[in-house]
């Protein structure tokens, strides 16, 4: 695909999202993704090779979430793998700070060497598990917003993102369809983190994609000992 068949389809998905979007944006989307689909012929960092598909996925989907990091000064990804929802969001944002977070660190080279051809400012790319980085207080409680796409379930995910975000920031959960149950298991875990649900959104991205996006408001500060160690947000979620 080249850059001209790229921005039709782009520009034809990003106006449902009411996003603006600069013609230099639309070169550093084109360049991340055909960066993607090079390193993914040598290490397997997306499922998703199609292009068409790639722009919805990917970058419009990351984007769903656009409106509320448009107001704020700082956002973390959490499990951010090849870039997502991170990188789209950095790309519209440039001025807002933002932090990518794996434990996995051959995707987070891939960020590395992508983000700095396309000129990324104010973002650091860190490799820690989530819950290790959230115990240093130069990150706890110090964002805006904390994200995750598709990295475990709620009671998990909001051990990992809660400790990260100032008091009256947001945590956001970007969940596929059956996300229900999980959010009646994950009651508990939010309460005592912080958390309140404040809103749940329901969206079709492309012709295929639910996206459920779920968001929680941090009405006080974490109690120290979250997260916890040894995993154990992820093999004894809070109940
Ligand atoms: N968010 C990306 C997306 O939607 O395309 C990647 C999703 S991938 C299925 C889940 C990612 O979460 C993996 O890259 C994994 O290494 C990372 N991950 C899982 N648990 C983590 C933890 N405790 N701390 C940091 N990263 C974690």
């Amino acid at each position: 695909m080249n850059i001209e068949e790229f921005k039709k389809i782009f520009l034809e998905e990003i106006s449902k999202n009411e996003i603006q979007v600069k013609e230099n944006q639309i070169k550093q989307f084109y360049n991340y993704m055909i960066g993607i689909i090079e390193w993914n012929t040598k290490i397997n960092v997306t499922a998703i090779t199609d292009e068409k598909m790639f722009i919805v996925k990917h970058f419009i989907d990351s984007l769903t979430i656009n409106k509320y990091v448009e107001s704020s000064n700082s956002l973390i990804d959490i499990g951010t793998g090849a870039g997502f929802p991170g990188i789209p969001l950095k790309i519209i944002n440039p001025n807002t700070k933002i932090t990518l977070v794996d434990s996995i660190n051959k995707k987070l080279n891939i960020i590395r060497d992508l983000s700095s051809k396309i000129n990324l400012e104010k973002l650091e790319i860190i490799h820690s598990r989530a819950e290790d980085l959230a115990q240093k207080k130069e990150y706890r409680e110090m964002y805006d917003i904390a994200t995750t796409r598709a990295v475990s379930n709620i009671s998990t995910i909001v051990e990992y993102m809660l400790p990260f975000v100032k008091v009256n920031g947001l945590a956001i959960c970007m969940k596929g369809p059956n996300f229900k149950e999980e959010l009646d298991d994950a009651q508990k875990a939010i309460e005592i983190l912080g958390g309140k649900i404040e809103k749940i959104e329901s969206l079709n991205v492309g012709e295929e994609l639910e996206r459920n996006i779920i968001i929680i408001r941090k009405v006080k500060k974490t109690p120290n000992k979250y997260p916890r160690g040894q995993s154990k947000p992820l093999k004894e979620p809070i109940r």
